[in-house]
C-alpha cells in the first residue's frame, strides 16, 4: 500500500464566466491548467442574485464532458439536442458534449443562495467525435453510504460495494460528496494510475499522516499518485473527492472547445460560425 500525500494546495481564484456569473476557479488557471483528465473546476456560490442572475446564455461545447452538481438553488438547462431540465439541490447533470452541443444554463431562481460546482473532464480523440449525450441524475437517485461517522454521495465510482450513478466510463471516475463528522477518518483506495484531488467545501481536514497539513475551506488539494487515501476531520467537514484515469493525449484549448490540435479548435470555431456546429 502506497499512502497518498498532498501534491499541491491551490487557493481558487475569483473570476466570472457566462454573462457575468461570479465563481471560484481552481483547475483551468495559470496555477494548474490541466490535471489530466480534468480541465476545469468552478465553484459558483453567492447569496447575491447580481452575482448569478445573468447565467450562461446559449454557448457551444465540443470535446469535453461537463459535470454540474448543485448544492443549493435551481438552474434550468436547455440544449440543441432537445434536452431540457431543471436542476434542484443535490442534482447532477453529466453531459458528454462529444462533437458538439449548444446549450444554456440559466438560474431558475430570482433570489436566495446559489451554490454548486462544474467540472470539465476531457474526452479522448475517438470520443470527441461522438454524438452528445447527457445523463441527468436526480438527487434522491444518487446512491449514498451512511454510518454514524460519515455520509457519502456516490455520484461516480464505488464505495463499500455501493456503485455510483455513473458507470462504464472511459476514465473510470470517482466523484464523491463526503461529509465527515468531527474527529473521524475517511479511508479510500484509489487506482495508482489515477489523478485525484479533494475540494474542501467546508471544515478543516488533514490528509495522510503528515503534520502541519490543517486545511481549511475552500481549497483545491491535488493529491500525489498512490492508492491509500486517508482523510481526518478536525471539525465537521464536507469535501468532494474526484479521481480519474489520465487520457494522455495532447490538448488544444479554445474556450468552450477542447480538442487535440489547434486545427481542430479552428474547425470548431468555423463550424459554429457557419451554423453547421450542432447538426447531427
Ligand atoms: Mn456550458
Amino acid at each position: 500500500m502506497n499512502p497518498i500525500k498532498i501534491k499541491q494546495i491551490i487557493d481558487p481564484i475569483e473570476t466570472s464566466d457566462g454573462a457575468g456569473v461570479k465563481l471560484k476557479r481552481s483547475i483551468g488557471t495559470s496555477q494548474i491548467d490541466y490535471f489530466d483528465p480534468f480541465l476545469m473546476l468552478d465553484e459558483f456560490g453567492s447569496e447575491n442574485p447580481e452575482d448569478y442572475i445573468k447565467g450562461f446564455p446559449p454557448h457551444p461545447h465540443r470535446g469535453i464532458e461537463t459535470v454540474t452538481y448543485m448544492l443549493n438553488g435551481e438552474f434550468e438547462h436547455k440544449d440543441s439536442a432537445g434536452g431540457q431540465g431543471k436542476m434542484s439541490p443535490g442534482d447532477v447533470q453529466w453531459m458528454k458534449t462529444g462533437r458538439g452541443i449548444i446549450h444554456s444554463e440559466m438560474p431558475a431562481m430570482e433570489n436566495g443562495k446559489l451554490h454548486g460546482f462544474q467540472l470539465w473532464i476531457n474526452m479522448p480523440s475517438d470520443l470527441k467525435k461522438n454524438k452528445p449525450e447527457y445523463l441527468y441524475i436526480d438527487s434522491e437517485k444518487i446512491p449514498c453510504y451512511q454510518d454514524n461517522e460519515k455520509s457519502i454521495k456516490i455520484i461516480a465510482g464505488e464505495y463499500s460495494y455501493i456503485k455510483g450513478s455513473v458507470t462504464n466510463h472511459n476514465v473510470n471516475p470517482t466523484y464523491f460528496d463526503v461529509e465527515l463528522e468531527e474527529g473521524k477518518i475517511f479511508d479510500f483506495e484509489i487506482p495508482e494510475e489515477n489523478n485525484s484531488f479533494i475540494y474542501l467545501v467546508e471544515g478543516r481536514i488533514r490528509i495522510g499522516d503528515e503534520e502541519n497539513n490543517d486545511l481549511e475551506s475552500s481549497k483545491l488539494i491535488l493529491l500525489e499518485k498512490g492508492n491509500k487515501l486517508m482523510v481526518a476531520s478536525e471539525t465537521k467537514s464536507k469535501f468532494l473527492l474526484i479521481s480519474g484515469k489520465p487520457i494522455r493525449e495532447p490538448i488544444a484549448r479554445g474556450g468552450p472547445f477542447v480538442m487535440n490540435t489547434r486545427e481542430e479548435v479552428q474547425q470548431a470555431i468555423q463550424d459554429f460560425n457557419n451554423g453547421s456546429f450542432a447538426k447531427y
